[in-house]
């Protein structure tokens, strides 16, 4: 079971989350991995950046008002006063920040290394509170520093998980506990190198963290507590009358989550896709609604549509070569840089034959165009490549469901809805696998698109579950010698 930090935002959430897990592991062996608090790794963020820009004021304040927040927690927690262990673990946390902080400040530098050991410091806090208070509750519950178990590379920021490691220091750590009859409370969202140096997984990455050790130990079921009902037809932020799915593909939460979707990191899927672990998108505030399930095949939703989702900041950038020019080398060139450089593709179209179209996240635009630059500085200045052009604020919609695939007339009811929003579409692309649909507008737009797209295909309407169906073993050919 995984919480997030809006799940153990404030001593109120944090008692709702240990009924959660003690209502739980009286039926189950349970494992939970905790966030920091809601807002906590934002908070680090700008201290680290209050820091390297030598804003020292700034950095005390940031600091001390984490401190002070986890203090207050704790206080509400524990009536009769925390235990002295929990406040020191607390003052060693704050500490080891102002620590870095200053040490930063003085040298006016930062490395993600470095960065790596701030950011994982709320999981920490948060784990230890969590903890405590579920052992005054009567729960045999252990704190779990992740990185004696989440082994990864060295990719300090976006750390990679070594399997095998983990798997290794599950069955070593985490297991034994669970035989004991208790409580492992892990902290998310780190790791650490095989030497044990702390990694992150990336933001948002504790439900990354939740699916490699649920992997790692072979859980029957992965749990994220969020504080939405679900995986919903659209950004509730954006959509208010989104309804929740049932039921969602592995590919398709991959693809949801690539667009946009917050509710699970795009790269958490992988672990549980690859072990054939079910995992379920569950509401902590009502946890009476059943959730989504994301499984390796849909068994009750069957909507054409199942989402909408949208990345609103992104950049087109399009390469051209003259007529005569060599582009399909040049484009080979160019994908396998950006590869190496770990620049995701949002969307791309190769619509004339000399024209690539790459639209990319707006914070990646520079970078991609100083690889351009880099790489075709001779081919630029020979005028073999066009003038790379650049289109920025463009947002890219995403459409998706499985059961798209081999439907006539899709694509014509898309359009048609965005065009009535007197929306031009900028870029197009339908992925081969008709998994997902995905097209550029601009920015300003994709609000509208995404209410047009969602009313069009009648999203807001809940799909009734279905009961599956039991289907007879299908019947197998025997060899008969
Ligand atoms: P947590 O702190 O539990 O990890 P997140 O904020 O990371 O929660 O993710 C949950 C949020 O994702 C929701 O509050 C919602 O605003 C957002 N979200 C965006 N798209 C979707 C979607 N399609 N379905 C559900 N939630 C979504
Ligand atoms: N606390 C981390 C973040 O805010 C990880 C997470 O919440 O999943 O990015
Ligand atoms: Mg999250």
């Amino acid at each position: 079971m995984k919480f997030g930090g809006t799940s153990v935002g404030t001593p109120e959430c944090i008692r709702r989350a240990a009924g959660l897990v003690q209502q739980s592991a009286a039926e189950h062996r349970v494992i939970v991995v905790v966030s920091a608090f809601s807002k906590v790794t934002d908070t680090i963020v700008a201290s680290l950046q209050a820091a390297k820009s030598g804003a020292g004021g700034e950095v005390a304040s940031l600091c001390e008002g984490l401190r002070q927040r986890h203090r207050e927690v704790a206080a509400e927690l524990f009536p009769s006063g925390p235990a002295p262990e929990l406040l020191a673990a607390l003052e060693e946390s704050c500490d080891r920040l102002v620590q870095i902080c200053s040490g930063m400040g003085q040298l006016r530098t930062s490395s993600p290394q470095i960065a790596d050991m701030a950011l994982a410091l709320g999981e920490e806090m948060s784990a230890v509170i969590v903890t405590a208070f579920l052992q005054q509750q009567g729960v045999a519950a252990a704190y779990v520093d992740s990185a004696r178990v989440l082994k990864t590379d060295g990719k300090f920021g976006e750390a990679n998980p070594e399997m095998d490691a983990t798997a290794h220091h599950a069955r070593e750590v985490l297991l034994p506990l669970v035989k004991q009859g208790a409580v492992p409370i892990v902290t998310g969202y780190r790791g650490a190198t095989a030497s044990g140096q702390l990694t992150t997984l990336g933001r948002g990455g504790s439900d990354y963290s939740a699916t490699i050790l649920g992997a790692a130990v072979a859980a029957d079921e992965i749990w994220i507590w969020t504080d939405v009902d679900g995986v919903l037809t659209a950004d509730p932020r954006v959509c208010r009358d989104a309804s929740t799915l049932s039921e969602i593909t592995f590919a398709e939460a991959v693809e949801l989550s690539h667009y946009g979707a917050k509710v699970i990191h795009e790269r958490a899927v992988r672990p549980a896709r690859d072990a054939g672990i079910p995992v379920w998108i569950k509401n902590s505030f009502r946890p009476e609604v059943p959730g989504t399930r994301i499984a390796g095949a849909a068994r009750r939703d069957f909507r054409t549509v199942k989402a909408v989702s949208a990345v609103p900041k992104a950049s087109l950038i399009t390469v051209s070569t003259r007529q005569d020019g060599h582009f399909a080398e040049t484009l080979g060139r160019l994908l396998m840089r950006l590869a190496a450089e770990h620049v995701e593709l949002l969307l791309s179209t190769q619509s004339s034959q000399n024209a690539l179209g790459l639209v990319v996240r707006q914070p990646d635009e520079q970078r991609v165009l100083e690889v351009i630059q880099r790489l075709f500085r001779t081919e630029l200045r020979h005028g073999v490549l066009e003038p790379v052009s650049v289109q920025r604020d463009i947002a890219v919609i995403a459409v998706l469901g499985e059961a798209m695939k081999g439907k006539p007339g899709t694509l014509a009811r898309l359009f048609t809805a965005v065009a009535a929003q007197q929306v031009s579409v900028i870029a197009v692309a339908q992925g081969a696998s008709e998994l997902n649909i995905c097209f550029a507008v601009p920015s300003a737009a994709a609000n509208a698109v995404v209410h047009a797209v969602h009313e069009e295909f009648a999203l807001a309407d809940a799909v009734e579950a279905v009961p599956p169906v039991l289907q007879p073993e299908p019947l197998s050919p025997v060899m008969l010698s």
